[in-house]
């Protein structure tokens, strides 16, 4: 299994309206003008956004969703299958986000299940993982990491259906980060243990790091082995910053 394509990944939040849409656009073109970088680009924007998004996103940008439920249909007000995602034009979603987890109470089984119910939709199921800052200070980074991988990874994941992504939870919206030895350290056991688990397919899995990620950064960070591209929230919000991140990958 080759090394996997790289992939800078927006995560939008609770941010963004319709006329949000002219950011999208801003992207496209200072994409379509710089360099072309060797990553693939995807943005995650509201469940209200992802039909306008997709629908004039082109071949360059991914649209993604940043969650789903199990079910495929049925009476679950308020919630939205992955069906439905990959009907409005997406390819991805998130699963297993932190504010996820720690907001509405999600255990790894149930990431676990809602990464299956979005690979049977033929959508690319992006799990996240981290650790809190208490479990850091206590040593426990590698075995919580390891545990939420574990169990949050379902049997039918693959290459292609699969991205992992390292996000220690201190450091998301707090313009802290790892050290590269720190980040390089956890992508290793990350990478190592889907090897283990799923062979040449846990090779070819990107494992993405996610974490007050930004263009002053960016480069650094996406240099360290076993880092196959980034997950982005506030710095995804401003066209030219996540720009600023995607110049890792140009040449
Ligand atoms: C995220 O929420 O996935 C994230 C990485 O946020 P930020 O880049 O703002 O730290």
């Amino acid at each position: 299994m080759a090394t996997p394509t790289a992939i800078v990944a927006g995560n939008w939040k609770m941010n963004g309206v319709q006329a949000s849409i002219e950011e999208l656009k801003s992207l496209q073109k200072l994409l379509e003008i710089k360099p072309k970088a060797c990553c693939d680009i995807l943005i995650c924007p509201p469940f209200t956004l992802l039909t306008g998004f997709a629908a004039v996103s082109g071949e360059m940008i991914a649209i993604g969703a940043q969650d789903c439920h199990t079910a495929t249909s049925g009476a679950h007000t308020g919630d939205i299958s992955a069906g439905m995602i990959a009907d409005a034009g997406a390819g991805y979603v998130i699963v297993g986000h932190s504010e996820r987890r720690s907001n509405h109470g999600e255990t790894s089984d149930l990431v676990a299940s809602k990464a299956t119910a979005a690979q049977s939709a033929d959508l690319k199921a992006i799990i996240c993982v981290g650790e809190s800052e208490a479990e850091r200070d206590a040593g426990k980074t590698l075995s919580v990491v390891l545990d939420q991988l574990t169990n949050s990874i379902p049997e039918t994941a693959t290459a292609q259906n699969t991205v992992i992504a390292y996000e220690p939870v201190w450091a998301i919206g707090t313009g802290r980060t790892p050290t590269p030895q720190d980040v390089a350290d956890v992508h290793a056991a990350i990478r190592a243990s889907l090897q283990d688990r799923f062979g040449k397919d846990g090779a070819g899995v990107p494992i993405l790091y996610g974490g007050s990620v930004k263009p002053s950064n960016a480069l650094e960070l996406m240099a360290v082995e076993n880092v196959d591209g980034a997950l982005v929230g506030g710095a995804s919000l401003k066209a030219t910053d996540f720009d600023g991140i995607i110049d890792a990958y140009r040449k």
